[in-house]
C-alpha cells in the first residue's frame, strides 16, 4: 500500500492569509456601503515597465520564426542573463561571483523552499520568528521540523526578532547548521548593516554552518550602509546561497523569474553544493522560459533600470506616508525604509487580531496581523506599499482620524 509523507499531516493549517481574505469578504458584504481599502497586499499592482514588456513581446514575435524558436533552455538558466545578474547585480558592486554560480529559476519562493532537497534531514535550522513561513513549512515537510507543539516546532530554532533587540535575530545559544536570513525582512521590513551581517558569516564559517540568504527584496535598500548581497561581507562565499528575485525588483511577481547562486567556494565536507543544486535543477527542473528571460535580461537595460526604479520609488514614497502618518499617529513605526512592508505596534496592548478587527470595522482598513507570521509577532501589525498612492494616503488619514 502506498504511504503518504505524514509530515505533511503535521503541517496547521495557513490560515493568516485565508482567515484575513475571509473576514474582509464577510464585511464588505455585511457592509456594502463601506470602501474597504487593502494594506495588506503582498504584491506588486503597478504594471511592468515599457522597457521590460517590449523586450518580452520581441522574444514572443522570435519565437514565431524557424529561427527564433527556442525549445527547452539551459535549466540553469540562459547565458545572455546570467551574464548580465553577474555583471549588474555583483560585479557593478564589486563581487565577483562567475556566471555559472547563478541559477535562474521561476522564483525565489520555489529555490528557498527547493533547496533543502540538497542538505540531510538530520541539519538543526534556525528561522526568524516572525518569518516568512516559506522557510518553516519546507523544513516541516521535509521531516526536519519535529512536531507542531503549541505555536512552534519542536525541532526548530526560533531566533525573536523583538523591539528590545531591534528586530534583528541573535546567534542561536545551541548549535545550527541551517541558518535562515532574510534581509531587507518580510514582514518587519528591517534591514542589517554589513557590521550586523558579519558576525552571522563568522559563525558559519567556525561552525560549518550555511546561511541561506533571502535578498528578494534588495531593490528597495535606500540607505547605503545596508549591503544589497550577503557577498559583500567578507567569506561569506565559503558559506552563504543567495536567493534573488524579479519578482519585487521588476513586476514579475506574475511572469516568474528569480535566481540563486551557489558560489563554487561553498563546500560541505568537501562536496560543493553547487554541483549539488546544478544536479537537483537538471533533474527536477526545466529552465524559465525564454521569453520571460529576454524580459528580465531588460531589466538591466538603460531604460529598463531607469523605469523599475521608478516604480520602486513609487512605493518608498508609499512606504514613508504610512511610516510617517503612522508615527504621527503615535504609533510605534518599524520597516519602510529598506523594504516595502511597515511593522506597527498595536496600540493599549491590544492582540493583532484584535487590532487587524478594529482597523477593519471602523477605519475599513485591512492589515495583516504579526501574529500569523510567528509567535514573536503577537502585538504588531504588518502593513504593506503596495496600493495606490491615493489609497495608501486615505487608509492612514482613516488611521489617524481613528486614534
Ligand atoms: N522571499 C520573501 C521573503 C518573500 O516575501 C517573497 C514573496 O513575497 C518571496 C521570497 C517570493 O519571491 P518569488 O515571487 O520570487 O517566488
Amino acid at each position: 500500500m502506498a504511504k503518504i509523507n505524514d509530515n505533511f499531516l503535521k503541517l496547521p493549517g495557513s490560515y493568516l492569509f485565508s482567515t484575513v481574505a475571509k473576514k474582509t469578504r464577510a464585511y464588505m458584504e455585511a457592509h456594502p456601503d463601506k470602501k474597504v481599502i487593502k494594506m495588506s497586499i503582498g504584491d506588486v499592482t503597478r504594471p511592468i515597465v515599457p522597457a521590460v514588456t517590449e523586450a518580452m513581446h520581441k522574444a514572443v514575435d522570435e519565437m514565431a520564426t524557424a529561427k527564433g524558436f527556442h525549445g527547452y533552455g539551459p535549466e540553469q538558466g540562459y547565458d545572455f542573463l546570467r551574464s548580465k545578474i553577474v555583471e549588474k547585480d555583483y560585479k557593478a558592486r564589486g563581487i565577483n561571483i562567475a556566471a555559472d554560480e547563478v541559477f535562474v529559476s521561476d522564483g525565489a519562493k520555489s529555490d528557498c523552499g527547493n533547496i533543502g532537497d540538497i542538505f540531510s534531514t538530520d541539519n538543526k535550522v534556525a528561522v526568524c520568528d516572525p518569518v516568512y513561513p516559506v522557510y518553516v513549512d519546507t523544513n516541516a515537510m521535509a521531516g526536519r521540523a519535529g512536531d507542531f507543539k503549541g505555536e512552534r516546532w519542536t525541532n526548530l530554532v526560533y531566533m525573536p526578532c523583538l523591539e528590545e533587540n531591534g528586530f534583528l535575530p541573535e546567534i542561536p545559544k545551541e548549535k545550527v547548521d541551517i541558518i535562515y536570513l532574510c534581509f531587507p525582512n518580510n514582514p518587519i521590513g528591517v534591514a542589517a548593516t554589513k557590521e550586523q551581517l558579519k558576525p552571522w558569516v563568522d559563525y558559519a564559517r567556525e561552525n560549518g554552518a550555511v546561511i541561506l540568504y533571502d535578498s528578494a527584496y534588495e531593490a528597495f535598500i535606500s540607505d547605503t550602509a545596508v549591503p544589497h548581497s550577503i557577498y559583500e561581507i567578507e567569506g561569506a562565499k565559503e558559506c552563504a546561497v543567495e536567493f534573488r528575485s524579479f519578482s519585487k525588483t521588476a513586476g514579475f511577481t506574475g511572469t516568474r523569474c528569480a535566481y540563486t547562486v551557489m558560489p563554487h567556494e561553498l563546500k560541505i565536507d568537501g562536496t560543493e553544493l553547487n554541483a549539488l543544486w546544478n544536479r537537483r535543477q537538471c533533474t527536477k527542473f526545466n529552465g524559465v522560459p525564454y521569453v520571460i528571460q529576454k524580459a528580465a535580461e531588460a531589466v538591466y537595460s538603460e531604460e529598463g533600470y531607469k523605469q523599475t526604479r521608478e516604480s520602486i520609488a513609487y512605493y518608498l514614497e508609499n512606504a514613508r506616508i504610512i511610516r510617517e502618518g503612522l508615527a504621527k499617529a503615535g504609533f510605534a513605526v518599524y520597516g519602510g525604509v529598506n523594504a516595502p512592508y511597515i511593522w506597527t505596534k498595536t496600540p493599549d496592548g491590544l492582540g493583532s487580531w484584535e487590532f487587524f478587527d478594529k482597523l477593519l470595522k471602523n477605519a475599513q482598513v485591512v492589515t495583516t496581523p504579526g501574529a500569523g507570521f510567528g509567535p514573536s509577532g503577537e502585538g504588531y501589525i504588518r502593513l504593506t506599499s503596495f496600493n495606490t498612492r491615493e489609497a495608501t494616503k486615505e487608509a492612514i488619514d482613516r488611521i489617524q482620524k481613528l486614534v
